[in-house]
């Protein structure tokens, strides 16, 4: 399986889970980038939220 990364326009690269910060509205989950907070795609969201650092 390959891995999923992001490039963030503030320039950090999303890799794991913990780059991630999920906002929890009431029918959508948003996931941001931890450092600005600029929503990244669902899609892509999707898959780095099952990466984890090994
Ligand atoms: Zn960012």
């Amino acid at each position: 399986m390959s891995s999923a990364t992001h490039q963030c326009t503030c320039g950090a690269v999303l890799r794991f889970k913990q780059d991630l910060e999920k906002e929890q509205g009431h029918t959508t989950r948003t996931w941001k980038c931890r450092d600005c907070g600029t929503p990244v795609p669902g899609q892509v969201a999707e898959r780095i939220k099952h990466q984890h650092p090994s």
